[in-house]
């Protein structure tokens, strides 16, 4: 297993699920797309789920300027902290006390950096077109100078970061294996529904085979 850069980012409970290796933290940042967002609002901390996506050593969260989390995340010096959980699994043990479930999730703690050069802007808001349907960006139109100007985003490095990762059936006490009582895993997975056209899209236009190729139903 290897070592977190920080305690800051040390599991300490099960420790055996801990991962600090960049390969699974992108894993779970490329495969999540929702990610919990913590900051300090007047000593107290608040939580807001964003989308988010990874970009080489960093996650990228975007928003309008006036949203709170981003103003907070701005300010000189704060830290966030960045959660991303995926659920797998859905743990049933013989006891209420095993019962679990298996997820790999993220950490990220840092203080973020707000990219204000608009090219890098532009480029980062393409990212979170391209996380949702990659090929996306090339298909609309040009993203305005306003809308780059009317949006802020902010990176994280993901150099403070932890994994946990719980997978496999339950952990029971040993005499419990002896009882009639069912256990197992009931999977959980995401599925992607078919395309429900726009109200208002115009005549004769269909999804695009890059939207289609996501179709997991
Ligand atoms: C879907 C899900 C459900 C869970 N349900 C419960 C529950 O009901 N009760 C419970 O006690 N625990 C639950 N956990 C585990 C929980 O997230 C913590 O791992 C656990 O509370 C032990 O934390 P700690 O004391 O080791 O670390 P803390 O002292 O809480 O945190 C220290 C550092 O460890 C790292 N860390 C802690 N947990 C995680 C994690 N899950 N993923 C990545 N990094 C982490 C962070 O970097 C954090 O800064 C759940 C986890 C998941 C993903």
């Amino acid at each position: 297993m290897s070592e977190p850069v920080s305690d800051e980012v040390r599991v300490r409970r099960v420790p055996d699920r801990a991962s600090y290796d960049r390969q699974v933290i992108d894993d779970i940042a490329d495969a999540g797309l929702v990610a919990h967002v913590a900051t300090i609002r007047d000593n107290t901390p608040v939580i807001v789920p964003m989308f988010c996506v990874r970009d080489g050593d960093h996650l990228l969260l975007h928003g309008a300027p006036a949203a709170g989390v981003l103003r907070r995340a701005g300010a000189e010096g704060a830290s966030i902290c960045v959660e991303m959980t995926l659920l797998d699994g859905i743990v049933l043990a013989r006891s209420s006390f095993h019962h679990s479930m298996n997820y790999r999730s993220l950490v990220v703690i840092g203080v973020p950096e707000e990219v204000t050069d608009p090219a890098e802007k532009e480029q980062a808001l393409e990212a979170f077109v391209e996380r949702l349907v990659p090929g996306r960006q090339a298909d609309l139109r040009p993203t305005t100078g306003k809308e780059i100007q009317g949006t802020a985003v902010f990176r994280l490095s993901l150099e403070k970061a932890s994994a946990k990762v719980r997978t496999g059936p339950p952990v029971d006490d040993e005499e419990d294996y002896e009882l009639d009582i069912w256990a197992g895993v009931l999977p959980v997975g995401h599925t992607v529904g078919s395309p429900i056209d726009d109200p208002r899209l115009r005549d004769g236009l269909m999804p695009p085979d890059n939207v289609l190729q996501l179709v997991t139903d």
